[in-house]
């Protein structure tokens, strides 16, 4: 079952999936949504009409579900999620999860692990929200790891991750934007026997590490080539990691997404905006270059359902 603002669908059911992208990301105001289920109305009807546009077009570019990445402290805003989503007729997947400061883990340091643990594992069970008679659940947790050497904040973070995914079927949609904390990671992953199919390399394109990418694809890792922004050379960077998963055999791996702030892009561009760039533009670029429509698209629609799959 994948869980969505509008309640759950079967895998089949969920179509062709941008599995990352920010319908807003912010920090301030949070506690608010997330601790008191308290959304400020005025500001949702305001985002409701920057945005509604911008989920009309994807819709008629053949896009069916967006995967909201902003965190419960990042702009997560069930209340406008849910209410796109029955305007635009898209289907929406909220997560949890959430950054910790390292001072935060120096005071709470004992039982740190566990009490994200079970706060994810409540937050999945209970759910984020009840809204419009729908419990929403999230379908995945979303965590970050930083560049160089992990800190331990990020270590136990990492735990609770693998503790609550283990516990709910929630796969873990990981933040690596350099390679080599990837390696740090899979130690972890391989000391606590964790399930690498549960387990997103969450913009595995950014920094290019071929043979990392594929050590990674190789133990069951998923990869997101999630930065796929409007653009002729970031089009072709991603042509090519494309095509390398496909002739080395872990297409069935990729996620593939652009990453935007929808609401950033739409108030910068207007009209203009490029937020369904990667259905037309960068697909028929592929197509140009050599990579079948449908192969694209059974990329956009399986893996997805594969991945958030619960
Ligand atoms: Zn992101």
């Amino acid at each position: 079952m994948i869980y969505t603002v509008t309640g759950p669908v079967r895998k089949e059911e969920l179509g062709v999936t941008l599995s990352h992208e920010h319908l807003y990301w912010n920090s301030e105001n949070v506690e608010d949504m997330y601790f008191e289920k308290k959304y400020d109305e005025a500001r949702v009807a305001h985002q409701f009409d920057v945005l509604l546009p911008v989920f009309n077009k994807l819709k008629q570019a053949g896009c069916d579900a967006v995967v909201e990445t902003s965190t419960p402290l990042g702009g997560q805003n069930l209340k406008l999620m849910q209410q796109l989503s029955k305007a635009s007729g898209l289907k929406l997947i909220a997560n949890t999860g959430m950054i910790f400061s390292d001072h935060v883990f120096r005071i709470h340091h004992t039982a740190f692990e566990k009490d994200v643990a079970v706060q994810w594992i409540k937050d999945f069970e209970e759910g984020l929200d009840v809204i419009d008679g729908v419990t929403i659940r999230p379908s995945y947790i979303k965590m970050f790891l930083s560049r160089g050497r992990l800190p331990e904040v990020e270590i136990k973070t990492l735990e609770a991750a693998l503790t609550a995914s283990k516990v709910t079927g929630m796969p873990i949609h990981c933040h690596i934007i350099e390679a080599k904390p990837v390696e740090e990671a899979m130690a972890y992953l391989d000391a606590l026997k964790a399930d690498y199919t549960k387990f997103l390399w969450a913009h595995a394109g950014k920094e290019t590490d071929a043979a990392l990418v594929e050590k990674a694809a190789s133990k069951g890792m998923w990869l997101g080539f999630d930065m796929i922004k409007a653009g002729p050379d970031n089009y072709a960077k991603y042509l090519k990691l494309v095509k390398s998963a496909i002739t080395k055999g872990y297409s069935d791996k990729i996620l593939l997404s652009q990453d935007y702030d929808f609401y950033e892009e739409a108030r910068a561009h207007g009209e203009q905006q490029t937020c369904a760039s990667l259905f037309t533009d960068f697909v028929p670029y592929c197509e140009s270059n050599g990579i079948d429509r449908k192969t694209l698209m059974d990329i956009l629609t399986r893996n997805p359902a594969n991945f958030y799959d619960i």
